[in-house]
């Protein structure tokens, strides 16, 4: 939330040792809001004539809010570090994260292993290869899991799609096509089973109605009653799971 013209922008600090921002707005401001911007500052916007007692309180009663959204912050930045494809990092794979052991092992084919809750990579010393080679795997996980399960649901659903591929997109976890040809990001397979089945539930739909009219999510949610649980779960784990 940027300021604007209107606004004033002053410091100020609670016993409680949260330190806000505060703008006061000259304009019709008329209720006290909270936001914490991408730099962990906690910015405080509030009607121009509100004591500082009521912003203080205002803040006390939110204390729990800030604190839950600074972690989910960090969080966040932390999953969207740059992977380095080294010892110790962790990864995604249907829902639970899996520590990575790195070794170069010329004599043997290099590869990725998942095995006994752990990553082991076989990989030259080349963050690129490194790389690729998690996406090739995670790219044959996909084709296997996400095939049989289309297949499953196209079954109970009896709708049938014209081709099912693999795609690496980053934003689009999944579409339909006008010829009713559906894909997948191969990055879907971090996220847990039932957030992936609602993925083609939802892309299988759009072979009945492309748009996301209320008819569409009518019939997702007859075909898949919790969809909105596992709608949120997505939105919520969309930063774990990009590389
Ligand atoms: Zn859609």
């Amino acid at each position: 939330m940027p300021a604007c013209a209107g606004m004033t922008t002053e410091s100020s600090s609670l016993y409680m040792k949260i330190n806000y921002t505060l703008r006061r707005s000259r304009k019709r401001r008329k209720t006290i809001s909270l936001n914490i911007s991408e730099a962990n500052e906690i910015i405080v916007a509030a009607p121009y004539f509100t004591p500082v007692r009521e912003i203080n309180s205002f803040i006390q009663e939110k204390q729990d809010w800030i604190e839950k959204a600074i972690k989910k912050q960090a969080r966040a930045r932390l999953a969207r570090r740059k992977k380095e494809f080294v010892t110790g990092e962790r990864f995604p794979y249907l829902g639970e994260s899996y520590l990575l052991e790195v070794f170069c092992e010329p004599q043997e084919k290099p590869g990725l292993l998942l095995w006994k809750r752990r990553f082991y990579l076989n990989s030259p010393e080349d963050i690129e290869a490194k790389k690729n080679l998690f996406v090739a795997w995670y790219k044959l996980k996909a084709a296997e899991h996400i095939g049989a399960r289309v297949d499953f649901f196209s079954r109970k659903m009896n709708i049938n799609p014209r081709g099912v591929r693999i795609s690496s997109a980053r934003q689009r976890w999944g579409s339909c096509s006008p010829e009713n040809k559906l894909a997948f990001s191969f990055r879907l397979m971090m996220m847990p089973p039932d957030v992936i089945d609602y993925v083609i539930v939802h892309e299988l739909m759009h072979i009945k109605e492309k748009s996301h009219s209320r008819r569409f999510w009518k019939l997702v949610a007859e075909a898949m009653p919790d969809y909105k649980m596992r709608q949120r779960n997505l939105r919520k784990r969309s930063e774990d799971s990009l590389f």
